[in-house]
């Protein structure tokens, strides 16, 4: 964004006032001023549009740092605060709550990583401050656009999809299951266990790999807060986080699912030569033909338990 448009009457070119920004530049001891020239970065917030008061302090997260801010939030009346210091992942709750205390909303805030982006990556002390004046620009102009949030609490579904019924899905489902929370667990092919079930040995130990898989597989058939759809796919999502809505298309069984006990004896004559007799699996850059056993209505392959 240009800052030419702000310049000379202090007003935005929409004819409102600028907000008062304060700009607030940290050493972290040696770590930020050990190569940008912070006096300088400083100078040039002064000057940016917006900005009413630029300064330093040595540890910016101290109490005495956040008192700093807090003081002249009051005394410039500042409506908008930049802090360039480290990450916002380390500080940036900690200075919300700074502003939030002094009365400003907490979202009318803006870091400036000058450490980790700029001081602990650089060596040549210039280009770092050059970068770190940059870094200050950016965040000033983009602070004046903020407006003030609020956090909102809204009740959550603890409903849960997990799309695809391989070992981690059928694991979460287990977890979540016995969280007491309610899954629907969704799986394209005739049956859960996805390529886990494919494999002879696991690495390292080499155990065997249905010896592990099967009886996790039962449990999630059985387990009464696990929905199981398989051989169907999920066709669309739509809310938002907390309150999904989700379609599924459950593919057509052919025959009566309860009463099906897996025999097998319908695959094995069935006259059609569209049903499939194997299919193709990618693992990794191998590609192998399995031969399909009587799937198509197939609940679940370990038995035990009929899907949704
Ligand atoms: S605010 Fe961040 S950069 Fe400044 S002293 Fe604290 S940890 Fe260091
Ligand atoms: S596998 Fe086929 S023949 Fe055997 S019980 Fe199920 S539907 Fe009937």
């Amino acid at each position: 964004m240009s800052d030419e448009k702000y310049k000379g009457n202090g007003r935005k070119g929409n004819g409102k006032a600028l907000p008062r920004v304060g700009v607030f530049v940290c050493h972290c001891g040696t770590n930020i001023a050990g190569t940008v020239d912070v006096a300088k970065v400083v100078a040039y917030a002064a000057t940016l549009p917006g900005v009413v008061v630029a300064k330093e302090h040595k540890y910016m997260c101290s109490d005495p740092g956040q008192s700093m801010i807090q003081q002249d939030i009051e005394e410039h009346k500042l409506d908008r605060v930049v802090v360039s210091s480290c990450s916002p992942l380390m500080h940036e709750s900690t200075f919300r709550g700074t502003v939030a205390d002094a009365g400003l909303n907490q979202f009318l805030f803006q870091m400036a990583n000058i450490r980790e982006q700029c001081s602990w990556v650089h060596e040549d002390r210039q280009l770092a401050t050059q970068k770190a004046m940059k870094l200050v620009r950016a965040a000033v102009a983009r602070v004046i656009h903020h407006t003030p949030l609020e956090i909102k609490t809204v009740p959550v579904n603890p409903a849960t999809l997990i799309v695809g019924g391989g070992i981690a899905g059928i694991e979460a489902a287990l977890a979540l299951g016995k969280a007491g929370h309610p899954v629907y667990l969704v799986e394209r092919e005739a049956s859960i266990g996805g390529k886990m079930a494919q494999f002879d040995k696991t690495f390292p130990t080499l155990d065997c790999s249905a010896c592990i898989l099967t009886p996790k597989m039962v449990s999630t058939a059985k387990n009464k807060n696990v929905t199981l759809f398989t051989f169907s796919e999920v066709e669309e999502v739509s809310g938002y986080v907390g309150n999904f809505k989700v379609k599924i298309r459950k593919k057509p069984r052919m025959v009566d699912v309860d009463a099906c006990i897996n025999c097998g004896s319908c695959w094995q004559n069935c006259p059609a030569s569209i049903a499939p007799t194997s299919r193709r699996i990618k693992i990794g850059d191998r590609v192998i033909k399995e031969r399909v056993g009587h799937m198509p209505v197939t609940p679940i392959a370990a038995g035990g338990g009929k899907d949704g």
